[in-house]
């Protein structure tokens, strides 16, 4: 990032306080949590594609989806199974036994098997005790075990549950090999002071060798977190591409890899230049746009108007840009409008090899600037009204709904 001597690079003040895991394991959940955003589903070929690409990227582990879900879901877990990535193909379960043994049919080497642990989800959601949930956990993480899987416990909402609980339970399954254990902030509530706290006390108890963080990004807080997770020295971290995920999603995998590349320095890998076209990809097959000011896949991530901001970019692009588009397979973007400056338009000029006199040039911003403020907003209205009315009503129609009901033979259900 930094040419000698042009900008400061304040992080080694701090480096001191982080102990990075070498390698950084990468765990991508995009097809399973990312699949459980609210009206997104991907057929098997769709996730065989983004798995390749993710795979190729240098992703280590790549979570397929969960097979009990459906026939479809077991049939994408065994073709990714099945299709000789690089990366390890993981299929999650519940702790009970048809689920481990799901994983175990499609061909998946790595489960991470799943329970809650606090106990507004013990109570209210498994109606189980804690011994209950332990002893569940121990039983299937020994299935698994037996069955040769890699293993991952994870629990829910592990930062909500009561620390002498996540100790034992977690120390149980540790006891029976599990071979990676999972932290989860599963409704975004950790901030990364807390999360710092947390984790270390979670350490010091628990002693884990190998273990990962599963960060929501309900407070807009998921990749902090996530990167407080890394500097603590935990090993593998959850990450979606473009941050999908329930409900505000979980932490972006491009926003983690690029912070850990080009603020810290730490070699994560990934190939960076590949991460836009899986951004790409993914916003396709998930029909969840990028937001147009997302963190480096945004469309305007590297795009510049105002004339002060053009005139420094294109004099240095350190001056307005941390990084540069090209190491994430972008280009910047300069916008003629409202804001735009001489500068840019000196520069526009050049691609036809032309050159304007200052007059000349400066008729021709005022023709820019009027032309734009004449612009109507009709046709963005438009557009934004039909993705409001997509967005706010995603799935199965209302209508469309209880003409199943009706059709599946509910009682006293009209259409
Ligand atoms: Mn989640």
């Amino acid at each position: 990032m930094t040419e000698e001597g042009l900008v400061e690079n304040y992080h080694s003040a701090t480096s001191a306080q982080r102990r990075f895991a070498d390698p950084i394991v990468f765990w991508d959940e995009t097809l399973r949590d990312g699949e459980q955003t609210p009206g997104v589903h991907f057929s098997p070929e769709e996730k065989l594609a983004v798995a390749e690409r993710l795979s190729d990227a240098g992703i280590s582990v790549i979570n397929a989806g969960i097979p009990v879900v459906s026939t479809e879901e077991a049939e994408a877990v065994r073709r990714l199974a099945s299709a000789g990535l690089k990366a390890h193909v993981l299929a999650a379960g519940r702790t009970v036994p048809g689920d481990v043994d799901a994983v175990i049919r499609s061909g998946a080497k790595y489960i991470a098997v799943f329970v809650a642990a606090s106990q507004v989800h013990l109570r209210y959601k498994l109606k189980m005790t804690q011994d209950e949930v332990l002893a569940a956990s121990v039983a299937a993480v020994r299935q698994a075990k037996s069955a040769g899987l890699h293993v991952a416990f994870v629990t829910e909402d592990t930062v909500r549950a009561p620390f002498d609980f996540v100790e034992r339970l977690y120390k149980a399954v540790l006891e029976e090999k599990a071979d990676r254990v999972v932290v989860s902030d599963t409704v975004g509530i950790m901030t990364p002071l807390t999360f710092r706290w947390y984790l270390e006390e979670f350490r010091r108890r628990v002693k884990p060798r190998d273990w990962s963080v599963h960060c929501h990004n309900d407070f807009g807080l998921a990749v902090a977190n996530t990167l407080t997770a890394l500097e603590a020295g935990v090993t593998s971290p959850h990450v979606c591409v473009n941050g999908l995920g329930e409900r505000a999603g979980n932490a972006a995998l491009e926003e983690v890899v690029l912070a850990l590349e080009t603020l810290y320095g730490v070699r994560t890998g990934i190939r960076t230049e590949a991460l836009y076209g899986i951004s790409r990809l993914v916003e396709e097959l998930s029909g969840v746009p990028i937001a147009a000011n997302k963190a480096l896949v945004g469309y305007n991530s590297f795009s510049h108007e105002a004339g002060i901001h053009t005139h420094g970019i294109l004099a240095n692009t350190l001056t307005y840009e941390p990084l540069q588009p090209e190491l994430l397979g972008r280009h910047r973007q300069m916008i003629l409008g409202k804001h735009t400056g001489k500068a840019a338009l000196v520069e526009k000029l050049k691609e036809r090899g032309a050159v304007a006199s200052d007059a000349v040039l400066a008729d021709l911003l005022r023709r820019i600037k009027e032309g734009t403020e004449a612009q109507g907003k009709e046709e963005l209205l438009r557009f934004l009204t039909e993705y409001r009315a997509h967005f706010e009503r995603p799935g199965v129609p209302d209508a469309e709904f209880w003409r199943m009901a009706k059709e599946a033979g509910v009682p006293g259900v009209t259409p």
